[in-house]
This record gives structure tokens, sequence and C-alpha cells, in this order.
């Protein structure tokens, strides 16, 4: 190990050094992220029309794209303290094993039950949703870490809380499902017999698998249906990114303490909120002119719509039901092949991360399945962590980054997000370990049939 004096293995935060706001980096944007459009009229959004399907202060937080800082409300705050502040980690071990000059860093997310960043914001959305005098919430979930999450939030505040599956993680992800309802969130495989839309899909697609976009479709439907429900998502919408910036602001102050400056700040990308939430502080700097950094979105190479997609107005979900979102999408329609087992695989980008990358202020990368299990094998051989293979797509981008800079002598500083564990995502390391792992990338064709789907503006 390198000399470990300096700069400690583990960077810790005070409870009093702890972020007491989250950062809304619209605020700093020039061009600021399209509105959301009512799917009828193509008319932006008012707080009215989102009323019925989320909570008020949510709306609000949704729809402000000029206050720079929101309080952290101090119920949210405790919670927070149970399980942050996050450790920021010196990658000694890695860099190690890579023999780089780089110096490597990671925040991980990964240190709670539901073993992901998500609960920063379900915790922040429960909260909002109990203010309110709800009794209970509505969600989808895709691999779970969401469904976890926000059960764990609800619990927390005595809410309750339906979830609509993904039905192939409903089956293939039992242990998720049994979480869930051991933090008393109902669960129901989507698409499924209990919603219209879920009706509609299924006679549509017999025996289909489902897919995010369309369990959306049910938990918004059902919100709408029951009196004292709203909705709650947990990536993609502007209020997520807003609540994720709590990881961003706590690495910003740690490696402030240290006077560290990252070059380089790295995350994967599925609808946009852990990378939105990191790179916020960051972003903000740069886009003031106060400090310069480089940028990375990692995605999926089967899933890729920062890298193929298309910048255009597109729906949120399968059954149109949602609000209209400028973003890079691959279309409402696309379903990421089936072999695809690394996560990530939202249609659609935050409409923030969107607006950055179009400016050019940000770069995108996508990577295939094969290799970025590879980088979590090595990075838990080497760091003792075990990645979800979500977050395992910003550790493959760290290591090329790390060797480009073995390659050119640098010594840069790089920062990644490391999101989540993998301790329920041991089907596809096994797919993995057994060479039965393979690699999908679509062809233009098929992402063409995406495109076709998206609404004619
Ligand atoms: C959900 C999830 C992601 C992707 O979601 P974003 O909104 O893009 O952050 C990444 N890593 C883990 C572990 C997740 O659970």
């Amino acid at each position: 190990m390198k000399e470990t004096t300096k700069i400690p293995y583990k960077i810790y935060l005070e409870e009093s050094e702890m972020p007491k706001q989250w950062y809304n980096v619209r605020a700093d944007m020039k061009n600021k992220p399209a509105p959301l459009l009512n799917p009828a009229t193509h008319q932006p959004m008012t707080f009215e029309d989102l009323r019925p399907v989320f909570c008020d202060e949510l709306v609000k937080q949704e729809l402000d794209d000029t206050t720079a800082y929101f309080d952290i409300p101090q119920e949210i705050r405790d919670f927070y303290k149970m399980y942050r502040p996050s450790p920021l980690v010196r990658a000694y071990c890695l860099e190690e094993k890579l023999q780089t000059p780089a110096k490597i860093y990671y925040k991980f997310e990964g240190n709670n039950t539901s073993g992901s960043h998500k609960l920063n914001s379900a915790i922040a959305q429960a909260y909002y949703a109990k203010q309110q005098g709800l009794k209970g919430v509505t969600t989808e979930t895709g691999a779970g870490q969401w469904g976890t999450a926000l059960s764990m939030a609800c619990s927390y505040f005595d809410l309750d809380c339906k979830v609509y599956m993904v039905k192939v993680s409903y089956e293939q992800k039992p242990f998720r499902r049994e979480v869930m309802r051991t933090y008393g969130a109902s669960v129901t495989p989507s698409p499924s017999e209990t919603t219209e839309v879920g009706k509609r899909i299924l006679a549509a697609h017999p025996g289909t698998t489902g897919s995010l976009g369309c369990a959306i479709s049910e938990a918004v439907e059902t919100a709408l249906g029951m009196d004292g429900y709203r909705y709650v998502l947990g990536s993609v919408l502007s209020q997520v990114l807003v609540h994720q910036t709590v990881i961003g602001l706590e690495s910003k102050i740690a490696m402030d303490k240290y006077g560290i400056k990252p070059d380089v700040i790295i995350g994967c990308a599925g609808g946009g909120s852990n990378l939105g939430g990191l790179i916020s502080p960051f972003m903000g700097e740069k886009l003031r002119g106060e400090a310069d950094y480089q940028f990375i979105a990692v995605e999926p190479a089967s899933c890729p719509s920062l890298t193929r997609g298309k910048y255009a107005y597109d729906f949120c979900d399968t059954g149109m039901v949602c609000p209209l979102a400028k973003m890079y999408t691959l279309g409402s329609g696309f379903i990421p092949s089936a072999n695809h087992a690394g996560g990530l695989r939202y249609h659609g980008m935050s409409s923030i991360l969107s607006q950055l990358y179009d400016d050019g202020l940000m770069e995108a990368r996508s990577v295939e399945q094969t290799e970025v299990f590879r980088a979590a094998e090595q990075f838990a051989r080497v760091e003792g962590i075990l990645p979800a293979p979500e977050s395992s797509h910003a550790i493959k981008v760290a290591i090329d980054e790390a060797l480009k800079c073995k390659e050119t002598g640098e010594e840069k500083t790089i920062l990644f997000g490391l999101t989540g564990t993998g301790y329920f995502d041991m089907v596809a390391y096994e797919k993995f370990h057994n060479g039965e792992m393979t690699d999908y990338i679509p062809t233009d064709a098929d992402l063409q049939v995406g495109f076709d789907g998206l609404p004619q503006m």
C-alpha cells in the first residue's frame, strides 16, 4: 500500500459537516432543461396538473429551476444520520494493482440495507408524503433496489407502500421481494391484471416479462385511483436528482477538507439520478466558471440512451399516462435485449443531464456487460466490496482512465460513484463465471423501432 498518512483510506465527515441543503444545479444552468409537457395539450405541466400524481412539495421541487438550494428537513437529516455520511474511499489497493500514477477515489453508497443510493431520495419522498397527510404511495421497481429503499422509507414514516415489480425481476429476485415485504410493502408483478393499463399490455403482449415503463404506468394508474395516494419515482425526475446531490455535496466537502480536486468524475447512468447527484456541485462550479472538471456518464451498450438515443420529447412510460419529457431517449417502447443482466435499463435519461450533455458539458461512454463484470470482479478482489453491476459500469471506465494515466504518466485524480452492492445480482455473476454471459449491441434497425414510437410534436 502507498503512503496513507496524508489521505486516509476512508474519509468520513463529522455530523456537523454534513450538508444541510440539497443543491439544484438547474439554478446555474444557462440553458434550462425543457419543461415537462401535458401529453394531451403539449402545454407545460403546471403545479395543478401534477398535483394529482405527485406530492405537493415534490411538485414544487420538480418545477423549480431557479432556487439553488433547498433545506433538507431535520427529520430527513436525522434519517440520513443512520447511514450517512457514506465513506469517500481512496482506492489505494486498486491503484497499486493497476500500477497507475492516477489517484482514484470512490463514494460508496451501498452501506445501507437497501444496498444503494436510492434511499437518499426514498426517505425524502416518503417524508413529504407524510407531511401532506397521505396514506401511502405507489411505485415501480426494476431490479428491486428502488422498491426496497422506498419500503424502508415508508415503514419509517408509517406509510403504505405498493410496489409494481417488473415481472422478470419478481421471479428472478425473490429475495429482494421478501426484503420489501419485510418492511411492509405489497409487491405485485407487472404487468398485472390489477390495472387497466396492465390488462391492455398483457392483451397486446401475452407472456411479456414486463418493463420499467410498463410498471410505471400501472403504479401511476393505481395512485390516481385511490384516495390519499400519490406516485413516487426513484430516478429520472429532477426532484430525485436534487435529493441525490447529498452524494456530491458530501464528496466535495470531504475532498475540500483534504485539498483534493478531482480531474475526472465518473458515474453510471440509468435514469441519471446518482450521476446527477454526484456531479451537481462540481458542475455548478463549472457552470459558474469557478473550476473545470471532466464528467463521464457510463451506460450499457445494450441500452445506450445518451450515446445513441435521440434528444426529443418522449413518454416516460409504456402506457403513455405520464407527462412528456425532453430527454435523450431510445423511445418508450424500447426494451433491452433479454440477455442484458447489468441494470440501467430505462429508455430515457434525466432531462437535466440530457441538457448538460447536449450542451457539451458532460461526456458519455457505453460499455459492454462482459467487460463490466470483468471490472467488477477485478475491483472486488482488491477493494473487497462486491459491487452492483450498475455501479460496475463506472468502475470499468474509472479503470480505463487510470490505465490511460499509466501510459501517459499523468497523475490525474479520478472520482467515481460506487452506487451499491451486488449481493442480489449473483445470478448475473453466476452467468459471467460460467461463461454464459454475452454482449448484445442493438442494431440501428433495432433502435429505429423505438424511435418510430416517439410522439409527433
Ligand atoms: C438504480 C441504480 C442505478 C441507476 O439509477 P440512476 O438513477 O441512474 O442513478 C445505479 N446503481 C444502482 C446500484 C442502482 O440501484
